[in-house]
Order: C-alpha cells, then sequence, then structure tokens
C-alpha cells in the first residue's frame, strides 16, 4: 500500500533533492530564462512538504496532494507554480479520499501529474518545457502497467524515460515559456523545468521503486 506517511515521506525527499539543486537549476534557467527556476521549484517544494507536515493526522491522500498544491502555489510566483499545483491536484483528485492505495496503482498519480501540466500548459511535446519529461515519463507509466510490470521495473522505465527526455530538449527550438522569446538562441541548452521534472520523477521513482522492494 501507498500510505499518508509513504507522500510525506516522498515530499520531504523532493523537498531536500530540490533544495540541494537550487543554484544549478537558477544556473541553467539563467542561460535561456530568468534565473529563478530553483528559487521556484526549491521554494515549492518545501512548502508543499511543510503543508502536509502540518495537517492532522486522520488527513487522506487527496488532502495531503490539495494541501501540497495549494502550498506550492502561494509559494512560487513563476510560472512552474501553477503547472506543479495544477499537477498535484489532478494527483489528489487520482488519489482520492482515502487513508492508502494500492502500490499497482500508484504510477497513475505521475499520469495525472503528467495530465495537469498538459491542460494548464498547453504545451506539446518538442516545445522544449517539462512536458518533454513529463509525458514520456506518464508513457513509461501507462505502457508499465499495461504489460503488467512491477512497480519497481515501471519505476525504473520512467527514471529512464525522464532522464532521456530532459536530454533531448538541449537539441529543441523553445516556443513556449520565457525561452521562446530566444527562438533559435534556446538551442543546445537544456530546459530547466525539464531538468527538474527528472530530478521530481527520480525521486519518486527511486522511493517508490524501492517501497515495494523492501
Ligand atoms: P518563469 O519562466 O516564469 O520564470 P520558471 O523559471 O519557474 O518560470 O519555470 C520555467 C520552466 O517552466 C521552463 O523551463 C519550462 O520547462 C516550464 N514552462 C514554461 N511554460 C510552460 C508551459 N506553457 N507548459 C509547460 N511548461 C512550461
Ligand atoms: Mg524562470
Amino acid at each position: 500500500m501507498l500510505t499518508t506517511g509513504d507522500i510525506a515521506r516522498v515530499f520531504r525527499q523532493l523537498a531536500d533533492t530540490i533544495g540541494a539543486a537550487r543554484d544549478e537549476l537558477c544556473r541553467l534557467d539563467g542561460v535561456i530564462g530568468d534565473a529563478d527556476h530553483g528559487i521556484a521549484m526549491a521554494d515549492g517544494f518545501a512548502a508543499a512538504s511543510r503543508a502536509i507536515d502540518v495537517l492532522p493526522g486522520e488527513a487522506s491522500l487527496a488532502d495531503q496532494l490539495n494541501a501540497a498544491a495549494k502550498g506550492f502555489l502561494n509559494a512560487v510566483g513563476a510560472s512552474s507554480g501553477p503547472l506543479y499545483a495544477t499537477a498535484l491536484m489532478r494527483a489528489a483528485k487520482a488519489a482520492g479520499a482515502r487513508a492508502e492505495m494500492p502500490l499497482t496503482e500508484a504510477p497513475m498519480l505521475i499520469v495525472a501529474m503528467a495530465e495537469g501540466i498538459r491542460s494548464r500548459g498547453k504545451a506539446e511535446q518538442g516545445e522544449k518545457t517539462m512536458v518533454d519529461v513529463w509525458t514520456p515519463a506518464a508513457a513509461a507509466a501507462e505502457q508499465g502497467m499495461a504489460s503488467g510490470l512491477t512497480l519497481p521495473e515501471i519505476m525504473a522505465r520512467i527514471r529512464d524515460a525522464a532522464t532521456v527526455g530532459a536530454e533531448s530538449t538541449k537539441s529543441m527550438v523553445a516556443t513556449k515559456g520565457r525561452s521562446a522569446r530566444l527562438g533559435a538562441r534556446s538551442l543546445g541548452h537544456i530546459d530547466p523545468g525539464a531538468a527538474s521534472a527528472a530530478m521530481v520523477l527520480n525521486v519518486i521513482a527511486d522511493d517508490w521503486g524501492q517501497r515495494v522492494k523492501a
């Protein structure tokens, strides 16, 4: 089972990992954006994790993910704020008002997050955004579930898809978001939102992949 304790732990890990990557993400955003992406993501996940930690003990998975969404949105002024807030609200809806869900359904949360980001930002794959990571990761989750792979196998595929997706943005020209104004000058640089998305998915995939082996 994926419990509220598991969700709280994953968000603490996200806050730690993304917090440690803050400067690196700002540096990437400095090349093709406005150098604030590390601040946005680090503040966002710190606030999300705090929002979960102060919930009462009887909170459901949906309560946790909705609180995380609200915390993230309130903490972040950059465009990643509403994108991740929508992603987390979609995950809340998928998780539902229950205290735990079967681990076999956990990949659905990643699918729901990717759908939230796409519906909020209206970006397609190939436009050099975080969608270039979330969409292939969600596809890996769906395919893995459809072929009856184990959770560790599905998580490994999500990790690979996310890493390849982030790297693929280097050879793309940005047509969405702030870096679109650079046009062809955005070529050759990894998209900061894609880089952070791969970090987020790696944390989740590592945690859930090991969770079931233990
Ligand atoms: P801002 O551009 O407002 O400073 P951030 O620096 O936090 O926001 O985030 C920038 C990232 O947001 C980009 O690298 C890109 O991945 C992502 N992004 C921007 N616009 C969109 C969009 N419409 N859909 C999906 N992702 C987007
Ligand atoms: Mg920025």
